[in-house]
């Protein structure tokens, strides 16, 4: 088996070395339920409240506006259902036509229960344009929902003249922040969003936990409804993994600037190497604004779910589309609401490096990519459909 080389940090996160080390005591001797009164539960208590505070110091919120849950697209589907049940008389909801499958799937759901829902486009670089957005609310509608970050391009909305939109139009806002969150500078409070989600194992944390930012002003209703986290959502609270996000919030501060640009460093120059080595390469996406961490390219006339198994031989792991969808031959959603084709978006391969991604490994990946990608074109018949192979 070959060395790990991975380059799908947008997928999920290695859990920091720090973060496992913070959550060990809460699997083992520190089991308490935080709700109970003696000192073993007011322990982990006082453990829930500190990551509280970590998690709200990375976004710019109050400890109080943070609300634990279970993960992103948990977050998204409670912001989602409050603004509906709020305002059972409005029905109509704006989106777009590239955000994160939490979101898509509902409003399809909520489409055939009688919702309205808006699809806003964007352009060939993936940009939605705020006029459209401002032009789509109307007295009806209950909210805007929408990814700040995109997860498969990295492209990032303009969320200032977004919410200045929905501020005007007192519309409330939902942001999807999972991809942003440790990867740009957030501020929520000086955004003025209402609701926002986020995922702990996108930021070198645990999966199963993450966190739903509700603004002290906007109106609220739970979707699981108990007594924890001041009743926003019941269910006792998942300890070991709260502290890991604690833990992992506090690190993707220290790491934030500093960071940020050295990855955005080795993601040019593997960018810009495969642009110029390997012919017939196209970047998804708009160079600026757009993550520092992510590179979506299109490889014409290879089949990108069979790159992605040769890859997997030599311990190089990225992705096709979003990792939600792999395993389906159905070209990206996101891709396509940009303008391209399916054939070339089943050609596309999205890289996203992470904090431990090394020179040298991307000095690797440029050597097995243009490999893999020229052997692959050999195997396509001159003008015909990529060879898919059973491998
Ligand atoms: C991963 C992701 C989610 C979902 O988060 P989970 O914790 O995996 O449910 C939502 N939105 C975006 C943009 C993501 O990348």
């Amino acid at each position: 088996m070959s060395e790990l080389l991975y380059l799908d940090h947008n997928a999920t996160t290695p859990i920091a070395p720090e973060v496992r080390e913070a959550m060990m005591p809460w699997l083992e001797n520190d089991f308490g339920n935080p709700s109970s009164v003696y000192s073993l539960g007011r322990r982990a208590a006082a453990a829930i409240e500190k990551a509280r505070e970590q998690v709200a110091l990375l976004v710019g919120a109050k400890t109080d506006e943070i609300v634990f849950n279970s993960c992103g697209t948990e977050a998204t589907n409670t912001a989602i259902h409050a603004a509906l049940a709020i305002d059972p008389d409005k029905r109509h909801i704006i989106t777009s036509t590239v955000e994160h499958s939490a979101t898509v799937k509902l409003c399809e759901h909520l489409a055939t229960r009688g919702y309205e829902i808006t699809w806003l486009p964007v352009n060939k670089e993936g940009l939605l344009d705020p006029t459209a957005l401002e032009e789509a609310i109307t007295s009806e509608t209950a909210l805007v929902t929408l990814l700040w970050a995109n997860n498969e391009t990295g492209v990032l909305f303009p969320l200032e003249e977004i919410s200045a939109i929905t501020a005007r139009k007192k519309v409330p806002l939902h942001l999807d922040a999972v991809q942003a969150a440790g990867k740009v500078p957030i501020n929520l409070e000086e955004l003025g969003v209402q609701y926002a989600s986020l995922s702990a194992h996108k930021l070198y944390a645990p999966k199963g936990v993450g966190a739903l930012y509700v603004n002290r002003r906007a109106r609220f209703t739970p979707l699981l409804r108990g007594s924890q986290e001041s009743g926003k959502r019941g269910g006792t609270q998942n300890i070991a993994s709260i502290v890991a996000f604690g833990k992992a919030s506090e690190l993707a501060r220290n790491h934030l600037l500093s960071g940020a640009e050295r990855i955005a460093g080795l993601r040019d120059r593997f960018e810009l190497s495969l642009l110029s080595m390997v012919g017939g390469v196209r970047r998804n996406g708009t160079d600026e604004p757009r993550l520092p961490n992510t590179c979506n390219l299109t490889f014409s006339g290879i089949e990108a779910e069979t790159a992605l198994l040769l890859f997997d031989k030599e311990g190089l792991c990225c992705s096709a589309g979003s990792a939600c969808s792999s395993g389906s031959i159905n070209p990206s959603h996101v891709l396509t609401a940009m303008g391209v084709t399916r054939e070339e978006a089943r050609s596309s391969l999205r890289f996203s490096f992470g904090r431990t991604t090394t020179d040298a490994e991307i000095d690797r990946a440029l050597e097995i990519i243009p490999r893999i990608v020229a052997k692959l074109r050999t195997l396509q018949p001159a003008g015909g459909s990529p060879v898919r192979m059973n491998t």
